[in-house]
């Protein structure tokens, strides 16, 4: 635990542009969390790599989930922003931790079944071993905190589970790693369509993304799906309309809220007004984001610099631990 704070680490994968998603479910807590913890952020580029093989975009990706993380908060100097395949011990990590989990529950993980169904021709052993991977990112600073959003949440019992058979077969290395939310509970923005989460890479007119114009955020949010109104006061709400309350109540002020809350309960709600002052509250949320990720991408050298530092913290924790695994673990003949 070096300068005795608690440890956190989490990442992005470089597959397009982020979200609100990626902005509530993690950077929001990356960015508290930098001056509580000792942090590691990474742009998971190997994870990328499962289901997007074709690396043409892949740099100008990379640079993209760093400038937009920057962007929104994250102090370069005060954490460790890296990325994954600059620290090879994961992959060392993530060989031995594959002794230890097991095909079928592997084949059981949600993603895992997700991802076989939309991509039924490139099934490849790393898409099976993703949380093993995931686990080594996570374990090889032996952290403990993990702020992620809720679809994570699975992912993050298997990490506690690998990392605990290891600690029973060789000896206690490491801690058990927690999802986290400074709101306690996980989140999950909604698509905007009503349908699932938003993503960076599926149904992008229903996803708000921190690089949309103004424009872009009006028509999208304009279209967001709704009906007709409730005709019975204080009915509950289906989902499609639960979803962009919660959106309302990411973005709005409590009043606004509290107004658009009255008017369902007594069926004065009028959801055109409704999505003209939640698609506003999102510009003035996104505009200021998505002007510093333009300047920030510019410094091509200034990117490369942070990658490298952070690198440097990186593999300076990663040697330490790797150090009690091969010694736990029996492969030190020396
Ligand atoms: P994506 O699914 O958009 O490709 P990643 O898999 O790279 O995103 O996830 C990066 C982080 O963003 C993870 O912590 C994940 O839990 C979070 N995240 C992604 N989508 C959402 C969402 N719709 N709501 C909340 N958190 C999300």
């Amino acid at each position: 635990m070096p300068g005795g704070k608690q440890i956190v680490m989490s990442g992005i994968r470089p597959t397009g542009f982020l979200h609100l998603g990626n902005y509530f479910g993690a950077i929001r807590n990356y960015v508290k969390m930098q001056d509580e913890f000792e942090c590691f952020f990474m742009v998971a580029d190997l994870h990328s790599l499962t289901t997007h093989p074709d690396t043409k975009e892949l740099k100008a990706n990379v640079h993209r989930v760093l400038a937009e993380n920057i962007a929104c908060g994250l102090d370069p100097d005060k954490v460790a922003l890296y990325c994954q395949s600059h620290v090879p011990e994961t992959a060392e990590l993530y060989l031995y931790l594959n002794m230890m989990a097991y095909k079928g529950e592997l084949e059981k993980t949600t993603t895992f079944k997700d991802k076989v169904r939309q991509n039924p021709e490139n099934v490849n052993a790393g898409l099976l071993t993703y949380p093993v991977l995931q686990t080594a990112d996570i374990i090889l600073h032996r952290a403990k905190y993990v702020p992620v959003g809720k679809d994570q949440e699975q992912h993050l019992e298997m990490a506690r589970t690998f990392a605990n058979r290891f600690n029973h077969r060789y000896g206690d290395v490491f801690p058990e790693p927690q999802a986290f939310n400074y709101n306690q509970q996980l989140i999950k923005v909604p698509s905007l369509d009503g349908v699932g989460k938003m993503s960076k890479s599926e149904n992008q007119m229903a996803t708000l993304y921190l690089a949309d114009t103004d424009d872009m955020i009006r028509k999208k949010v304009m279209k967001a799906k709704t009906d007709s109104g409730p005709v019975e006061p204080n009915s509950p709400k289906p989902d499609y309309i639960e979803n962009i309350f919660l959106l309302m109540k990411l973005v709005s002020s409590d009043e606004v809220v509290k107004q658009y809350e009255t008017a369902y309960n007594d069926c004065s709600i009028r959801y055109g007004d409704f999505k003209k002052q939640l698609a506003e509250d999102m510009v003035n949320f996104i505009a200021p984001i998505r002007s510093k990720v333009d300047a920030i991408l510019g410094d091509e050298e200034g990117l490369k610099q942070i990658m490298k530092k952070g690198a440097e913290k990186a593999n300076k924790s990663a040697g330490e631990t790797m150090k009690l695994v091969r010694k736990a673990s029996g492969l030190n003949y020396f």
